[in-house]
């Protein structure tokens, strides 16, 4: 197997006045191709930062991140920003996505900022809607969308582009128990079929588990969970 990403003894400390707080320190972890993890914690305990280093929407204090075989923090913010678009899809906590267009339009974006041709997007926008189980809904706009149906139009705007791995930020925190249930075996389904890397941040036990290797985030670091077989 391959790396697609890894940190090396990272930290994030955050300045708060004329406190320095650390959030994170000494963290490794490394992702091989087609892996799926989640990360459990307390609130608060820095899960969100941990990502947003990952995907190298955030600088680290110590330590660096490596992306497909390259050091993140050597790279100039364009190079980085290819990279990201390359490699990493992003699913939130909340969709995000846009809610003047149609979920076809949605998903259809990050092909037409790389600039492929409109109907080439439009097919494979259709496509991955599909995948996701909305292959009926491609003409309605978020509002008209379920929340679950929602993070499905997320996930296919997300993998759309073919990333390398998906970080997703408690992607069912806002769903009712048989969605989040359900978003989350999708998850675990486009992992298998597109061998998209996963890493998962979850509150939720029960669903972490189902990815077979659990790391817990506490003050002392990141550490697999004692309770996962
Ligand atoms: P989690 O996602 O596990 O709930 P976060 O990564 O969001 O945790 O936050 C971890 C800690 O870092 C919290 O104490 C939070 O208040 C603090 N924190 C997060 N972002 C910032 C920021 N931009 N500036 C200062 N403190 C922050
Ligand atoms: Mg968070």
């Amino acid at each position: 197997m391959s790396e697609v990403l890894s940190c090396r003894d990272l930290g994030r400390v955050y300045r708060e006045g004329e406190l320095d707080v650390s959030v994170l320190s000494g963290i490794n972890l490394t992702v091989q191709a087609g892996e799926r993890l989640a990360i459990v914690g307390a609130s608060g305990s820095g899960k969100s930062t941990l990502l947003h280093l990952l995907g190298g929407l955030d600088k680290p204090s110590s330590g660096d991140v490596q992306l497909m075989g390259q050091a993140i923090g050597t790279l100039s913010e364009r190079k980085l920003g290819e990279l990201r678009n390359r490699s990493l899809g992003f699913v939130y906590q909340f969709h995000h996505l846009l809610p003047e267009f149609s979920a076809l339009e949605n998903v259809m974006m990050p092909l037409l900022i790389r600039r492929l041709p409109r109907q080439q997007a439009a097919a494979e926008a259709q496509a991955m809607l599909a995948r996701v189980g909305l292959a009926a809904r491609v003409q309605h706009k978020p509002g008209e969308l379920s929340g679950g149906e929602r993070q499905r139009a997320a996930m296919a705007r997300a993998l759309v582009t073919n990333p390398a791995c998906l970080l997703a930020d408690e992607p069912t925190g806002n769903l009712d128990r048989g969605n989040a249930q359900a978003v989350f075996e999708l998850m675990l389904e486009l992992n298998q079929t597109l061998g998209t890397s996963l890493v998962i941040v979850t509150h939720d036990h029960e669903l972490a588990a189902k990815t077979g290797r659990v790391l817990t985030l506490t003050p002392a670091g990141l550490s697999a969970a004692a309770n996962v077989a």
